[in-house]
């Protein structure tokens, strides 16, 4: 199930296994790519039982592909649960998934770069037992670092060891665009320069891999990604963004629909583009009425609505792209993705 290169770019919707999966009862939605983690068991560790097993899919009520993260950012921010190596084998012993994410130690806070090191080691360490381990299952390491010098000592880690690794991941994305100064060198670059100069790196020592661009799947973020080599991403932003009363569109920030009108609205309003952009959109909502006003009320109406078009768009918002990699490029060196992206193009 694992996608061969040359397919189109992927975004994994991000599920945690104990809440209910609202795109089962859609089957557009329910064989696109899921995403889940293993550290939802470190909050309910009874979930080894009912659901880290082979039925897993089943559970989640999806039918397509399936990655499983270990837990690692999980752990990040719970340091005193009991999680180890030993109990991530055990679940992807148990569980039929496409894609095993390896334990990775992401940097804290405060971290100093000899703890980054120390911490880019184990990583490492914790892939090399895995893919040991499981020669049948398919492992992604996830390279992590403050500095573009920790980008490639942990690349080069990996490439020391294995030619060709069938998926590798980017991770801290997220907390780099949203917090910026994390180290002096990220602030003095920028942060989107600084993701993408991290692609770069993966992709040259790379060339074949499937690159994962963790957390980084929006309708903003994830064209961005892809444009400096990304393949792959995923978003927990669909559901999110449809409780805080907000939709998708391709290619734009999100949009907010419904909120409390004591208040000004928390993000962007729909405006006439936008409004044209939606009278086109195709998802299982959506077509299910004609005219715009429609539409909206029923965006406007309900959580679960919101988060099936959102799912929609986000796992389609590539048909809305320009057409290539290299289209895409121009696109963001032009200024379609805001300046910061663009600057990361001539950087
Ligand atoms: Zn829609």
């Amino acid at each position: 199930m694992v996608k061969a290169r040359g397919q189109p770019p992927t975004v994994w919707l991000g599920q945690s296994v104990d809440t209910s999966c609202i795109c089962s009862t859609h089957p557009e939605l329910s064989h696109k790519p899921f995403l889940t983690s293993l550290g939802c068991a470190i909050r309910r560790p009874s979930l080894h039982q009912t659901h880290f097993n082979g039925q897993l899919k089943s559970k989640l009520g999806v039918t397509g592909p399936l990655m499983v993260d270990s837990g690692g950012f999980a752990l990040l921010t719970n340091p005193t649960a009991r999680w180890t190596l030993r109990e991530v084998a055990r679940a992807i012993e148990r569980i039929e998934a496409d894609v095993f994410v390896n334990l990775d130690l992401p940097p804290a806070k405060g971290d100093s770069a000899e703890d980054r090191k120390r911490k880019i080691i184990k990583s490492t360490k914790n892939f090399n037992t895995l893919f040991e381990r499981f020669p049948d299952k398919t492992i992604m390491p996830v390279v992590h670092g403050r500095t573009i010098s920790e980008i490639e000592f942990s690349v080069r880690l990996l490439s020391k060891r294995y030619g060709e690794l069938k998926w590798i991941g980017l991770g801290g994305i997220v907390p780099l665009l949203q917090h910026r100064n994390v180290s002096r060198e990220i602030s003095l670059m920028g942060a989107e320069v600084f993701i993408a100069r991290a692609l770069e790196v993966i992709r040259s020592s790379n060339p074949r891999s499937q690159i994962h661009a963790f957390g980084a799947g929006g309708t903003r973020t994830f064209p961005a990604v892809f444009a400096f080599g990304a393949d792959s991403a995923d978003s927990i932003g669909w559901r999110q963004a449809a409780g805080f009363g907000s939709i998708f569109l391709p290619m734009k920030s999100q949009r907010t629909v419904k909120w409390n009108e004591d208040r000004p609205a928390p993000r962007k309003l729909l405006d006439g583009s936008d409004i044209a952009q939606l009278a086109r959109c195709a998802c299982p909502i959506c077509i299910s009425v004609s005219s715009i006003d429609d539409k909206l009320s029923l965006l406007r109406n309900g959580f679960y609505s919101r988060s099936i078009h959102n799912a929609w768009t986000i796992t389609q918002q590539h048909k809305y792209w320009p057409s290539t990699r290299t289209a895409m490029r121009l696109f963001v060196a032009n200024g379609g993705l805001g300046a910061q992206w663009a600057k990361a193009c001539s950087a």
